[in-house]
């Protein structure tokens, strides 16, 4: 049975101190225009009344990590054979990310997936994962890029949290999802919330109702599919698209790296950093060819990984969580829904005889 206790708006900050003692966390403040996840500093405002330009996705995922330390060093009795001392950099200690929204952390579930897969597990991430826990905070105020509702999720959507806080009048109602949620809701600033529950349930009701209508994605991956060689399709939905990779970095399913080493005389450090499918150089073969060599290729990969191979492989689950961002923030308007719908609908023209 979920814990349910209540904060005063204006114990968040006093019970975020608390919290800093154990864990490191994060909460979203401005960064001049752009609201961002930040190590919380009791000095700054916290704004929740919005969601965050990019998603927390870095605290799980660092835009670039250290993943390995390496020294080389030569056989003095035979210098072409070289031994390479390798030492992993794990990541540790705990960590609280306060003011996430739904689809924020739902979209680590789509790296979930991939990730912690049996088979194959990233210890980085697996490490991260493990000691991150989620304080997600319920939408009250829908965009009109929102559309969580498409893809089977909603503004009160627990999944992938650990703490459920729903706004209700002068404060929070906070809501355990898993166990190590509950214990964060120990402290003295809390006040049992049951006599709050109705309130913050009529709360998502009301929220659930004022979001845009949904469309049914289930023909998606296969309609996607079914458009994969008209390539006068896909010339024709990313023709406006700059290649920026704006979409990619601000998007909390994109979980595409690239690995790197740098190295100065025998030691060197092996990094993995953020990559983008949108960017010619995705794909770049060392011989020169390139098997998505135009931005035609490159968006059909995009929305076709989302909607169309991920579910495919991964029990009919859309790898996006619906936030928007990518829409919102396309400098040349390009709507992924639009182009989904439009796969969707799409009836190839009649062969005539
Ligand atoms: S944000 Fe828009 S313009 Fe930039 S790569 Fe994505 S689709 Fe293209
Ligand atoms: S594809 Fe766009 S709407 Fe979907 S999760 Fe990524 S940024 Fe959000």
């Amino acid at each position: 049975m979920a814990k349910v206790q209540f904060i005063k708006s204006a114990d968040v900050k006093p019970w975020l101190a608390e919290l800093a003692k154990e864990h490191r966390v994060f909460a979203p403040s401005y960064d001049g225009e752009a609201l961002l996840f930040r190590p919380f500093d009791p000095e700054q405002e916290i704004v929740l009344d919005r969601a965050a330009t990019m998603p927390p996705k870095k605290t799980i995922f660092p835009q670039s990590e250290k993943l390995v330390d390496f020294t080389y060093s030569k056989d003095p009795e035979n210098l072409s054979r070289i031994k390479i001392d390798a030492k992993a950099n794990l990541p540790e200690g705990s960590t609280v990310v306060f003011g996430s929204r739904p689809c924020d952390a739902r979209g680590f579930t789509m790296f979930d997936r991939v990730y912690l897969s049996d088979k194959n597990p990233d210890i980085y991430y697996q490490a991260r994962r493990k000691n991150t826990l989620f304080i997600t905070l319920a939408c009250r105020t829908i965009e009109n890029t929102c559309f969580c509702n498409w893809v089977d999720s909603d503004p009160c959507d627990p999944t992938g949290s650990d703490v459920l806080a729903i706004p209700v009048n002068d404060g929070y109602l906070l809501e355990s999802v898993s166990e190590q949620g509950e214990k964060l809701l120990n402290s003295k600033l809390l006040a049992d919330g049951s006599s709050r529950r109705a309130e913050a349930e009529k709360i998502c009701q009301e929220i659930a109702g004022s979001i845009n209508n949904t469309k049914d994605l289930t023909l998606a991956p296969e309609k996607l599919l079914a458009v994969f060689d008209n390539m006068e399709f896909w010339e024709e939905v990313s023709a406006k698209c700059l290649s920026c990779g704006a979409c990619t970095y601000l998007c909390p399913s994109c979980y595409c790296f690239n690995i790197t080493d740098e190295t100065t005389g025998m030691k060197g450090k092996r990094l993995r950093s953020w990559d983008n499918c949108m960017s010619a150089q995705f794909t770049m073969e060392a011989s020169g060819h390139n098997p998505r060599p135009t931005k035609a290729h490159r968006l059909k990969n995009r929305v076709g990984h989302k909607f169309s191979y991920y579910p495919t492989i991964h029990g009919g689950v859309i790898s996006c969580c619906g936030c928007g961002r990518c829409i919102k923030s396309c400098p040349a308007g390009i709507d992924i829904r639009e182009i989904v719908l439009k796969a969707i609908d799409f009836v190839p023209a009649a062969v005539e005889e």
